[in-house]
């Protein structure tokens, strides 16, 4: 039995150790912000954590969902494993003063803290020698492709067997690369130009689908001879108002979004629109709550294809099941945060409308993805920047590892009371199934 003392020793050493790398920490954070890269494309990046981890003096297996990376550090008793993760990817936003020049990629949503903190975090655990102490494992995971962006790309990594997702945890749990893992933590940057206090957590957050819709008519020339064409364009109006009407179904405890645009309204003013594109994304907070919205979505689809005799397609996308935050494991992140900025800078925010692929992971087990400041501007705009290398940068590192300390110091008696307080919502394969299921391609024919 460790006491508490014990533990803080451990905690203080790991944490004197990360303050001695601190200069490297925050040189591979910055230079992973100088060399923003897209979802699956991460190869830069993904070197430059192999590097790191090498220079810890840690082994690695690289290449997990074509640029993931990911290493053990093995602690002197058995006992659960905890995942420190980490994302890759950038966005893309060309006006971003950091922007890659060639392709628009910038890291505007902090994703190079990320590996800078679980980096940092690896740092200090290794190079302070705590890991005798610890009974389990941690892993530090560099992952791939959390935006959701360039679907077209990926739905052709997709076609060509090289993923099986669109996002790259959702990747990493198909090939198994999740099945040694029992938890996993990571930290989100966050800005004073965004939200209140130094670090905080919204307990939940809405998981979505993607589809992609294509209204086929009939050409024919618009004045002379109208009514030999059907109008593809007035399908999709129609569609639109039918899946407005809708919105009154949506239960307010659902945070039902649905968001269609038209990418395509027709070729030529003087031709009937015979082809009429749109996407939408369709969110809610629960993963039902999900299908029950893309099913009403689907009836007014087919409604509006019946109504003026067009065909419609659609193909349906899984996006990222909604996110829950484990209770346990946030308690552990404020105490431990809180001995770096102080309590009273901590927050309870409300469930965001927004999507993470961390979703998809704490369908199946216990995770945590919480927010620490250290940057400026607004995600995914390009003003984003962390401003502070100590908040933005080290502060994580030293927040991840010392929840790996008290989750596995003390004969892991804090990981094993995550794991037996924690009820998945699913299976790795019940997950697995319901998301193969999402991707689909109908066509109805609504001209009988
Ligand atoms: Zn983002
Ligand atoms: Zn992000």
């Amino acid at each position: 039995m460790v006491s508490m003392s014990e533990l803080l020793t451990t905690k203080n050493q790991v944490c004197a150790a990360i303050d001695a790398g601190r200069d490297a920490i925050v040189e591979i954070g910055e230079a992973i912000m100088d060399a923003p890269e897209l979802g699956f494309k991460e190869y830069r990046s993904a070197d430059r954590v192999k590097k790191f981890l090498s220079d810890v003096g840690l082994e690695y297996e690289d290449g997990l969902a074509v640029t993931g990376v990911k290493a053990v550090l093995r602690g002197g008793q058995p006992g659960p494993t905890v995942a420190l993760m980490g994302e890759l990817d950038a966005l893309q936003v060309p006006d971003h003063p950091r922007a890659d020049p060639e392709t628009g990629a910038a890291h505007a949503c902090g994703h190079n803290a990320q590996i800078a903190g679980m980096l940092g975090a690896a740092m200090g655990l290794v190079r302070s020698g705590v890991a005798d102490r610890l009974a389990g494992n941690v892993v530090f995971l560099a992952v791939p492709a959390e935006e959701y962006v360039e679907i077209g790309y990926r739905l052709q990594l997709v076609k060509q067997g090289k993923t099986s997702f669109l996002t790259g945890k959702q990747e990493l749990i198909q090939r198994g690369d999740f099945d040694d893992i029992d938890m996993a933590v990571m930290i989100h940057s966050t800005s004073p130009d965004v939200s209140d206090g130094s670090m905080g957590l919204a307990p939940s957050s809405n998981g979505f689908l993607a589809k992609n819709i294509r209204f086929i008519g009939k050409a024919s020339h618009a004045g002379a001879c109208p009514e030999r064409g059907i109008n593809a364009l007035n399908a999709a109006q129609l569609a639109l108002s039918a899946i407005n009407a809708q919105r009154e179904t949506f239960r307010d405890e659902d945070c039902v979004r649905v968001h269609p645009i038209i990418t395509k309204g027709g070729d030529l003013v003087n031709i009937i629109p015979a082809e009429v594109c749109l996407e939408t994304y369709v969110r809610a907070k629960t993963a039902d709550a999900v299908l029950d919205a893309a099913h009403k979505v689907d009836r007014a689809l087919k409604g509006a294809a019946i109504a003026l005799g067009c065909q419609v397609e659609v193909e349906t996308v899984p996006g990222n099941l909604p996110l829950r935050n484990d209770p346990r494991l946030a308690e552990l992140f404020r105490s431990n945060a809180a001995t770096l900025f102080s309590d009273d800078e901590y927050r309870d925010y409300p469930h965001s409308g927004g999507s993470t692929d961390a979703g998809d992971l704490s369908q199946i087990m216990p995770v945590l993805h919480p927010v620490m400041t250290g940057a400026r501007g607004v995600h995914h705009q390009a003003d984003w920047h962390i401003a502070d290398m100590d908040a933005g940068y080290v502060a994580p590192a030293k927040t991840l590892a010392m929840m790996a300390v008290d989750l596995l110091g003390n004969a892991a008696q804090q990981a094993r009371r995550v794991l037996s307080e924690h009820k998945p919502v699913m299976s790795k394969d019940e997950y697995l199934s319901r998301q193969h299921a999402v991707f689909q391609t109908q066509t109805f024919d609504g001209r009988s």
